[in-house]
Protein backbone atom coordinates (compact mmCIF):
# COMPACT_ATOMS: atom_id res chain seq x y z
CA UNK A 1 0.00 0.00 0.00
CA UNK A 2 0.87 3.53 -0.96
CA UNK A 3 2.37 5.54 1.97
CA UNK A 4 2.36 9.13 2.31
CA UNK A 5 4.86 11.18 4.04
CA UNK A 6 5.41 15.50 4.95
CA UNK A 7 8.72 16.77 5.70
CA UNK A 8 9.44 20.14 6.48
CA UNK A 9 12.71 22.26 5.76
CA UNK A 10 14.10 25.22 7.57
CA UNK A 11 18.00 24.80 8.56
CA UNK A 12 18.73 28.35 6.63
CA UNK A 13 16.76 30.76 3.46
CA UNK A 14 14.79 28.35 2.84
CA UNK A 15 11.14 27.06 4.38
CA UNK A 16 9.55 24.45 2.76
CA UNK A 17 7.17 21.35 3.09
CA UNK A 18 6.52 18.68 1.16
CA UNK A 19 4.55 16.04 0.42
CA UNK A 20 6.13 12.39 -0.99
CA UNK A 21 4.92 9.13 -1.08
CA UNK A 22 6.43 6.06 -0.32
CA UNK A 23 7.26 5.37 -4.89
CA UNK A 24 9.08 8.26 -4.64
CA UNK A 25 6.84 10.72 -5.65
CA UNK A 26 7.18 14.30 -5.11
CA UNK A 27 3.40 15.13 -4.38
CA UNK A 28 4.22 19.27 -3.26
CA UNK A 29 7.25 21.15 -2.48
CA UNK A 30 6.06 24.96 -1.66
CA UNK A 31 8.80 27.01 -0.76
CA UNK A 32 9.30 30.48 0.59
CA UNK A 33 13.26 31.39 0.42
CA UNK A 34 13.99 34.79 2.96
CA UNK A 35 16.46 37.31 0.94
CA UNK A 36 18.79 39.66 2.92
CA UNK A 37 19.23 43.31 1.95
CA UNK A 38 21.17 43.99 -0.84
CA UNK A 39 25.31 43.71 0.01
CA UNK A 40 24.63 41.70 3.22
CA UNK A 41 24.39 37.90 4.55
CA UNK A 42 21.94 35.89 6.06
CA UNK A 43 20.88 37.23 9.39
CA UNK A 44 19.58 33.85 11.38
CA UNK A 45 16.80 36.28 13.80
CA UNK A 46 15.47 37.77 10.74
CA UNK A 47 15.80 34.06 8.64
CA UNK A 48 13.64 32.82 11.33
CA UNK A 49 10.89 35.59 11.66
CA UNK A 50 10.91 35.52 7.93
CA UNK A 51 10.31 31.35 8.29
CA UNK A 52 7.64 32.25 11.26
CA UNK A 53 5.73 34.62 9.27
CA UNK A 54 5.76 32.11 5.65
CA UNK A 55 4.92 28.82 7.45
CA UNK A 56 1.42 29.05 7.51
CA UNK A 57 0.82 29.65 3.95
CA UNK A 58 3.96 27.53 2.66
CA UNK A 59 1.99 24.70 4.69
CA UNK A 60 -1.69 24.86 3.33
CA UNK A 61 0.13 24.93 0.09
CA UNK A 62 2.32 21.51 0.62
CA UNK A 63 -0.77 20.06 2.69
CA UNK A 64 -3.54 20.94 0.16
CA UNK A 65 -1.28 20.96 -2.92
CA UNK A 66 -0.61 17.02 -2.51
CA UNK A 67 -3.55 15.95 -2.96
CA UNK A 68 -3.37 13.32 -0.26
CA UNK A 69 -5.62 14.30 3.29
CA UNK A 70 -4.10 14.96 6.45
CA UNK A 71 -5.30 11.51 8.01
CA UNK A 72 -3.77 9.55 5.37
CA UNK A 73 0.48 10.97 6.63
CA UNK A 74 1.83 8.24 8.10
CA UNK A 75 4.78 10.28 9.65
CA UNK A 76 6.35 14.02 9.59
CA UNK A 77 9.88 14.34 8.70
CA UNK A 78 11.68 17.28 10.01
CA UNK A 79 15.21 19.12 9.44
CA UNK A 80 16.89 18.33 12.76
CA UNK A 81 20.16 20.07 11.59
CA UNK A 82 22.81 20.95 10.81
CA UNK A 83 22.15 24.43 10.30
CA UNK A 84 20.80 28.03 11.77
CA UNK A 85 19.59 27.54 15.21
CA UNK A 86 16.38 30.34 15.55
CA UNK A 87 15.49 28.50 11.71
CA UNK A 88 15.78 25.00 12.96
CA UNK A 89 13.23 25.51 15.42
CA UNK A 90 10.54 27.21 13.73
CA UNK A 91 10.82 23.81 11.35
CA UNK A 92 10.80 21.84 14.50
CA UNK A 93 7.87 23.88 15.95
CA UNK A 94 5.86 23.27 13.28
CA UNK A 95 6.75 19.49 12.46
CA UNK A 96 5.83 18.45 15.91
CA UNK A 97 2.76 20.07 15.90
CA UNK A 98 1.63 18.49 12.99
CA UNK A 99 2.81 14.95 13.62
CA UNK A 100 1.12 15.89 17.46
CA UNK A 101 -2.57 16.62 16.09
CA UNK A 102 -2.07 13.70 13.20
CA UNK A 103 -0.83 11.62 16.18
CA UNK A 104 1.73 10.16 13.97
CA UNK A 105 5.88 9.80 14.17
CA UNK A 106 7.83 12.29 13.76
CA UNK A 107 11.32 11.58 12.13
CA UNK A 108 14.55 13.39 12.91
CA UNK A 109 16.56 13.99 9.58
CA UNK A 110 20.18 15.29 8.49
CA UNK A 111 19.59 18.01 6.50
CA UNK A 112 22.86 16.76 4.02
CA UNK A 113 21.85 13.44 3.98
CA UNK A 114 18.52 14.86 2.64
CA UNK A 115 20.53 16.41 -0.41
CA UNK A 116 21.82 13.15 -0.72
CA UNK A 117 19.35 10.57 -0.48
CA UNK A 118 16.39 13.10 -3.08
CA UNK A 119 19.92 13.07 -5.85
CA UNK A 120 20.01 9.69 -5.90
CA UNK A 121 16.41 9.25 -6.11
CA UNK A 122 15.96 11.71 -8.66
CA UNK A 123 18.45 10.89 -10.83
CA UNK A 124 18.48 7.14 -9.98
CA UNK A 125 21.97 7.18 -8.65
CA UNK A 126 22.78 4.10 -6.38
CA UNK A 127 26.17 4.62 -4.93
CA UNK A 128 28.14 7.39 -6.08
CA UNK A 129 30.57 9.45 -4.97
CA UNK A 130 29.12 12.89 -4.25
CA UNK A 131 30.42 16.21 -4.71
CA UNK A 132 27.70 18.26 -2.12
CA UNK A 133 28.17 21.99 -2.50
CA UNK A 134 25.62 24.71 -1.38
CA UNK A 135 25.21 27.29 1.19
CA UNK A 136 26.50 24.72 4.51
CA UNK A 137 28.70 22.67 2.92
CA UNK A 138 31.19 21.61 0.45
CA UNK A 139 31.86 17.91 0.90
CA UNK A 140 33.19 14.95 -1.23
CA UNK A 141 31.20 12.12 0.46
CA UNK A 142 30.90 8.39 -0.20
CA UNK A 143 28.93 5.63 1.38
CA UNK A 144 30.66 2.83 3.42
CA UNK A 145 29.82 0.48 6.24
CA UNK A 146 26.33 1.93 7.62
CA UNK A 147 27.30 5.64 7.09
CA UNK A 148 28.17 8.68 4.38
CA UNK A 149 31.59 9.12 4.69
CA UNK A 150 33.35 12.29 4.68
CA UNK A 151 36.34 12.14 2.45
CA UNK A 152 37.49 15.61 1.61
CA UNK A 153 35.59 19.19 2.77
CA UNK A 154 36.79 22.74 3.12
CA UNK A 155 38.43 23.38 5.93
CA UNK A 156 36.62 26.89 5.59
CA UNK A 157 34.20 28.85 3.67
CA UNK A 158 31.94 26.76 1.89
CA UNK A 159 31.81 27.14 -2.24
CA UNK A 160 28.50 28.39 -1.79
CA UNK A 161 29.30 31.36 0.56
CA UNK A 162 32.79 32.02 -1.41
CA UNK A 163 30.52 32.56 -4.26
CA UNK A 164 27.86 34.64 -1.99
CA UNK A 165 30.46 36.67 -0.29
CA UNK A 166 32.33 37.62 -3.67
CA UNK A 167 29.08 38.82 -4.86
CA UNK A 168 28.12 40.59 -1.72
CA UNK A 169 31.33 42.63 -1.92
CA UNK A 170 30.82 43.47 -5.58
CA UNK A 171 27.17 45.00 -3.69
CA UNK A 172 24.73 42.07 -5.25
CA UNK A 173 22.04 40.39 -2.70
CA UNK A 174 22.71 36.67 -2.04
CA UNK A 175 22.29 34.36 -3.07
CA UNK A 176 24.83 35.43 -5.88
CA UNK A 177 25.95 32.02 -7.76
CA UNK A 178 23.79 32.25 -10.59
CA UNK A 179 24.87 36.32 -11.22
CA UNK A 180 28.48 35.45 -10.63
CA UNK A 181 28.38 32.61 -13.31
CA UNK A 182 26.52 34.75 -15.57
CA UNK A 183 28.79 37.71 -15.66
CA UNK A 184 31.79 34.73 -15.96
CA UNK A 185 30.23 33.39 -18.99
CA UNK A 186 31.18 36.53 -20.84
CA UNK A 187 34.89 36.19 -20.21
CA UNK A 188 37.78 34.20 -21.08
CA UNK A 189 40.39 36.07 -19.29
CA UNK A 190 41.84 34.23 -16.32
CA UNK A 191 43.34 36.17 -13.57
CA UNK A 192 46.08 34.42 -11.27
CA UNK A 193 44.23 33.30 -8.56
CA UNK A 194 45.57 31.24 -4.98
CA UNK A 195 44.56 27.15 -5.51
CA UNK A 196 44.61 25.96 -2.10
CA UNK A 197 43.98 22.17 -2.14
CA UNK A 198 45.56 20.96 1.33
CA UNK A 199 45.63 16.41 1.19
CA UNK A 200 42.38 16.17 0.13
CA UNK A 201 40.28 19.13 1.56
CA UNK A 202 39.58 22.62 0.35
CA UNK A 203 40.76 26.12 1.42
CA UNK A 204 38.61 29.36 -0.01
CA UNK A 205 39.65 32.01 2.27
CA UNK A 206 42.66 33.20 0.53
CA UNK A 207 40.80 33.04 -2.81
CA UNK A 208 37.78 35.27 -1.46
CA UNK A 209 40.63 37.64 -0.09
CA UNK A 210 42.51 37.58 -3.59
CA UNK A 211 39.37 38.29 -5.75
CA UNK A 212 38.03 40.84 -3.56
CA UNK A 213 41.62 42.60 -4.31
CA UNK A 214 41.43 42.19 -7.88
CA UNK A 215 38.16 43.73 -8.30
CA UNK A 216 39.04 46.71 -5.95
CA UNK A 217 41.89 47.07 -8.05
CA UNK A 218 39.95 47.89 -10.91
CA UNK A 219 39.19 44.62 -12.89
CA UNK A 220 36.12 43.78 -14.39
CA UNK A 221 33.56 41.51 -12.20
CA UNK A 222 33.04 39.40 -15.22
CA UNK A 223 36.67 38.60 -15.48
CA UNK A 224 37.39 38.05 -11.56
CA UNK A 225 33.88 36.24 -11.58
CA UNK A 226 35.53 33.88 -14.54
CA UNK A 227 38.59 33.65 -12.56
CA UNK A 228 36.85 32.93 -9.23
CA UNK A 229 34.58 29.72 -10.79
CA UNK A 230 37.47 28.10 -12.95
CA UNK A 231 39.91 28.16 -9.75
CA UNK A 232 37.62 27.32 -7.10
CA UNK A 233 35.30 24.58 -9.55
CA UNK A 234 38.81 22.97 -10.49
CA UNK A 235 39.63 22.56 -6.63
CA UNK A 236 36.84 20.40 -5.75
CA UNK A 237 36.54 18.82 -9.02
CA UNK A 238 40.72 17.59 -7.94
CA UNK A 239 39.48 16.41 -4.99
CA UNK A 240 36.36 14.45 -6.10
CA UNK A 241 38.50 12.51 -8.84
CA UNK A 242 40.90 11.35 -6.10
CA UNK A 243 37.64 10.21 -3.94
CA UNK A 244 36.45 8.81 -7.13
CA UNK A 245 40.03 7.01 -7.83
CA UNK A 246 40.28 5.71 -4.25
CA UNK A 247 36.82 4.16 -3.69
CA UNK A 248 36.66 2.57 -7.59
CA UNK A 249 33.04 3.60 -7.43
CA UNK A 250 31.15 4.62 -11.11
CA UNK A 251 29.10 6.58 -10.23
CA UNK A 252 29.43 10.55 -9.50
CA UNK A 253 26.50 12.74 -8.45
CA UNK A 254 26.56 16.66 -7.80
CA UNK A 255 24.03 18.31 -5.18
CA UNK A 256 23.27 21.51 -3.62
CA UNK A 257 22.94 24.61 -5.08
CA UNK A 258 26.03 25.08 -6.85
CA UNK A 259 25.35 22.02 -8.85
CA UNK A 260 22.96 24.59 -10.90
CA UNK A 261 25.96 25.90 -12.39
CA UNK A 262 26.92 24.59 -15.97
CA UNK A 263 30.92 25.09 -15.78
CA UNK A 264 30.98 23.06 -12.59
CA UNK A 265 28.99 20.60 -14.31
CA UNK A 266 31.79 20.46 -17.27
CA UNK A 267 34.47 20.38 -15.44
CA UNK A 268 33.11 17.34 -13.33
CA UNK A 269 32.08 15.54 -16.58
CA UNK A 270 35.32 15.94 -18.01
CA UNK A 271 36.71 14.43 -14.85
CA UNK A 272 34.40 11.50 -15.15
CA UNK A 273 34.65 10.44 -18.33
CA UNK A 274 38.33 9.98 -17.67
CA UNK A 275 37.28 7.01 -14.99
CA UNK A 276 34.32 6.34 -16.60
CA UNK A 277 32.07 6.99 -14.28
CA UNK A 278 28.57 8.17 -14.55
CA UNK A 279 28.07 12.03 -13.38
CA UNK A 280 24.36 13.19 -12.57
CA UNK A 281 23.11 15.83 -10.72
CA UNK A 282 20.10 17.10 -8.93
CA UNK A 283 17.68 18.75 -11.49
CA UNK A 284 17.47 22.69 -10.86
CA UNK A 285 14.03 22.61 -9.08
CA UNK A 286 15.65 20.51 -6.27
CA UNK A 287 19.11 20.94 -6.42
CA UNK A 288 18.60 23.72 -3.24
CA UNK A 289 17.32 23.66 -0.07
CA UNK A 290 13.83 21.89 -0.41
CA UNK A 291 11.35 19.64 1.87
CA UNK A 292 11.34 16.93 -0.89
CA UNK A 293 14.86 16.32 0.06
CA UNK A 294 13.57 16.08 4.22
CA UNK A 295 10.32 14.03 3.31
CA UNK A 296 12.08 11.40 1.12
CA UNK A 297 15.02 11.09 3.88
CA UNK A 298 12.15 10.79 6.30
CA UNK A 299 10.42 7.98 4.69
CA UNK A 300 13.36 6.20 4.35
CA UNK A 301 14.21 6.59 7.72
CA UNK A 302 10.86 5.96 8.92
CA UNK A 303 10.55 2.97 7.31
CA UNK A 304 13.83 1.63 9.14
CA UNK A 305 12.78 2.44 12.37
CA UNK A 306 13.78 5.76 13.30
CA UNK A 307 11.24 8.32 14.97
CA UNK A 308 11.60 10.71 17.88
CA UNK A 309 9.79 11.27 21.03
CA UNK A 310 8.05 14.76 20.25
CA UNK A 311 9.38 15.61 24.06
CA UNK A 312 12.72 14.68 22.46
CA UNK A 313 12.39 16.29 19.07
CA UNK A 314 15.74 18.64 19.47
CA UNK A 315 17.32 20.83 16.93
CA UNK A 316 21.07 19.38 16.34
CA UNK A 317 22.69 22.83 15.33
CA UNK A 318 26.31 21.47 13.99
CA UNK A 319 25.70 17.71 12.99
CA UNK A 320 28.24 15.81 10.84
CA UNK A 321 26.73 13.97 8.46
CA UNK A 322 29.12 11.22 9.35
CA UNK A 323 27.52 10.69 12.86
CA UNK A 324 24.29 9.69 11.24
CA UNK A 325 23.93 5.98 11.23
CA UNK A 326 22.00 4.69 7.62
CA UNK A 327 20.10 2.04 8.21
CA UNK A 328 18.50 1.62 4.72
CA UNK A 329 21.61 1.29 2.62
CA UNK A 330 23.61 -2.08 2.60
P1 LIG B 1 21.63 25.67 -0.97
O1 LIG B 1 22.28 26.03 0.33
O2 LIG B 1 21.76 24.22 -1.32
O3 LIG B 1 20.20 26.17 -1.11
O4 LIG B 1 22.46 26.44 -2.12
C1 LIG B 1 22.56 27.83 -2.14
C2 LIG B 1 23.87 28.24 -2.77
O5 LIG B 1 23.91 27.87 -4.15
C3 LIG B 1 24.10 29.74 -2.72
O6 LIG B 1 25.38 29.97 -2.19
C4 LIG B 1 24.01 30.17 -4.19
O7 LIG B 1 24.83 31.28 -4.50
C5 LIG B 1 24.48 28.93 -4.90
N1 LIG B 1 24.03 28.86 -6.30
C6 LIG B 1 22.77 28.88 -6.76
N2 LIG B 1 22.76 28.85 -8.13
C7 LIG B 1 24.05 28.84 -8.53
C8 LIG B 1 24.72 28.84 -9.80
N3 LIG B 1 24.04 28.83 -10.95
N4 LIG B 1 26.08 28.82 -9.79
C9 LIG B 1 26.78 28.81 -8.64
N5 LIG B 1 26.20 28.83 -7.42
C10 LIG B 1 24.87 28.83 -7.36
MG1 LIG C 1 21.53 22.80 1.82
Amino acid sequence: MKRYIAGVESTAHTFSVSVVSSEGEILSNAKSVYKPPEGAGIHPFEASQSHISSAPAVLTQALEGSGVGLGDLSAVAYARGPGLGPCLRVGAVVARTLASSLGVPLVPVNHAVGHIELGCLLTKTVDPVVLLVSGGHTMIIAYAGGRWRILGESLDLTLGQLLDQFGRHHGLASPCGRAIEEAASSSRNYLRLPYAVKGNDVSFSGLLTASKQLLDGGESFSDVSYSIQETAFAMVTEVTERALAFTGKREVMIVGGVAANIRLSQMMSTMSARHSARLTATPLEYSGDCGAQIAWTGWLAYKSGVSVPVAESGVTQSWRLDNVDIAWRD
